[in-house]
């Protein structure tokens, strides 16, 4: 019995914070039936979900076009003699 449904969509992680006590926790993005949802995890207060988005497409339109990745990182602290 390894067949497991699944009827959500993984699409990414972010980082958020609880809203009851803005611990700073780890997220899930999920899209189910076009919409697009936020589960966070908080230590104390469990599983919250957030709705982000009720159209999944143009939620991925907007990652996909308007959300460049990232560059090089801006590190100039490193000595060089
Ligand atoms: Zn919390």
């Amino acid at each position: 019995m390894s067949r497991k449904s699944r009827p959500y969509l993984f699409y990414s992680t972010t980082s958020s914070v609880c809203t009851t006590c803005l611990r700073p926790v780890e997220a899930k993005i999920l899209i189910k039936q076009n919409k697009v949802y936020m589960d966070k995890w908080c230590p104390v207060h469990g599983t919250e979900r957030v709705l982000m988005s009720d159209d999944a497409d143009y939620y991925r339109l907007c990652r996909e076009v308007y959300v460049k990745p990232p560059e090089m990182p801006e590190r100039f602290n490193t000595s060089m003699r």
